[in-house]
């Protein structure tokens, strides 16, 4: 079993509802949910925030964004209207230290953030 559980998901050792089974990247349904649509995106290999992944370079973070924006189109939400959102560091409440994109949408979101 990985320590890393994200890294375990997309290796497929650990069970999730994947809804983007990509090369680079795969997307899976978030285990508790903040709104009708809530999955996340990680690269397959592990970066622990979105800034050690933009630092790598390659265009992962470029693909991240693109898987999002694929599930937003599977979701029905492209047109709707979605967020992608990075939490970095304990403060924001990063709980996973592997990257991942929140893909949140399906009802009116508020702003600013809790
Ligand atoms: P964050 O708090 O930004 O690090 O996000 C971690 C997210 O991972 C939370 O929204 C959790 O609900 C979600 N999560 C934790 N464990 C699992 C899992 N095994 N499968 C799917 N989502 C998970
Ligand atoms: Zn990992």
């Amino acid at each position: 079993m990985p320590d890393c559980l994200f890294c375990g998901i997309a290796a497929g050792q650990i069970p999730a509802t994947l809804v983007v089974d990509g090369k680079r990247a795969v997307a899976f349904r978030d285990l508790n949910p903040q709104a009708p649509t809530h999955v996340l995106v990680v690269p397959r290999d592990h970066f622990p925030n979105v800034a050690a992944l933009a630092a790598a370079g390659d265009g992962l973070l470029d693909e991240l964004v693109a898987v999002a924006r694929e599930v937003a189109d599977a979701e029905g939400i492209e047109a709707t209207g979605y967020r992608i959102v990075f939490n970095t560091g304990q403060e924001a409440g990063q709980t996973v230290g592997h990257v991942h994109a929140h893909v949140l949408g399906g009802r009116p979101m508020t702003w600013p953030p809790g």
